[in-house]
């Protein structure tokens, strides 16, 4: 009983002692917690609104996104708008996709558990993160160092060790690690780049937007005995693939 009671004690002066070190108070450890839980609900509410009632039906698609908190990938001024129906800026003039345009692109990979995927425009990590849930391994290219580098530090502390960041041209692909099963381009290029269709398995899968500045297709291809057959998929509008120089591919 006494022992029980010098062990409650000694227990009691650790806390104190552990929040006066970390700086924490009872009051954020709650308000930490609090604003999890919202963020987790607001999740759960976007994954049943914006993916499962638009037609999103893969269970692997569905999970990663309960599972990848989109707020840690958004500037600090636009975390409340994190799961809302809509893209959201992330500096240097590039955007995040709408939630619902990320997942329709993840599902019409048809992705499995073992499939190495090749994404083209990393931005804010989050497609890459998504990924990261649902294959074995995601290379992913930015152009923009800052954002490049950017999201490398935030999905290493997320723990996603199976995402490889590369700062470069994405147009070239990334032809050490080819062939992937999957390749996803979140950038517009005016025509299917030449070196991504190289670098596709045999039975692998495309999505990209091809077209014009404002007048873009979600173009699928899959390779079948060597040739590529293409479908259009949705209209859309993303931000274009460019050079080094900044001039449009
Ligand atoms: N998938 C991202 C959205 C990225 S927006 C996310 O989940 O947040 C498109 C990105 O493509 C931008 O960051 C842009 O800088 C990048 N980009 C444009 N041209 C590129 C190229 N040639 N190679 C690699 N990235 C490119």
């Amino acid at each position: 009983m006494i022992f029980g009671k010098a062990y409650r004690c000694c227990l009691f002066i650790f806390v104190v002692f552990f929040c006066l070190l970390t700086g924490c108070d009872s009051t954020t450890v709650g308000s930490h917690a609090m604003i999890d839980d919202r963020h987790a609900q607001e999740r759960e509410r976007m994954v049943h609104k914006q993916l499962e009632r638009r037609g999103i039906a893969d269970k692997r698609v569905l999970s990663a996104f309960l599972r990848v908190k989109r707020h840690l990938f958004v500037p600090g001024n636009y975390r409340d708008l994190a799961y809302s129906d809509q893209p959201l800026p992330i500096g240097n003039g590039q955007t995040i996709s709408q939630p619902y345009i990320v997942a329709f692109m993840t599902e019409s990979l048809g992705l499995k558990e073992t499939d190495r995927v090749l994404e083209v425009g990393t931005g804010s990590g989050y497609q890459a993160a998504i990924l990261a849930e649902i294959c074995q391994e995601v290379y992913t290219i930015e152009i923009v160092p800052e954002l490049g580098e950017s999201a490398r530090q935030l999905l290493e502390d997320l723990d996603y060790s199976n995402v490889h960041v590369k700062i470069g041209d994405g147009y070239k692909g990334w032809a050490e690690h080819a062939p992937y099963d999957a390749i996803i381009v979140t950038c517009s290029p005016t025509h299917v780049p030449e070196p991504l269709k190289d670098q596709l398995a045999e039975g692998g899968r495309m999505i990209l937007p091809v077209g014009k500045k404002y007048a873009q297709e979600l173009v699928r291809l899959r390779k079948e005995e060597g040739e590529l057959v293409e479908e259009s998929v949705l209209p859309v509008r993303f931000v274009p693939m460019v050079n080094d120089g900044g001039k449009r591919y």
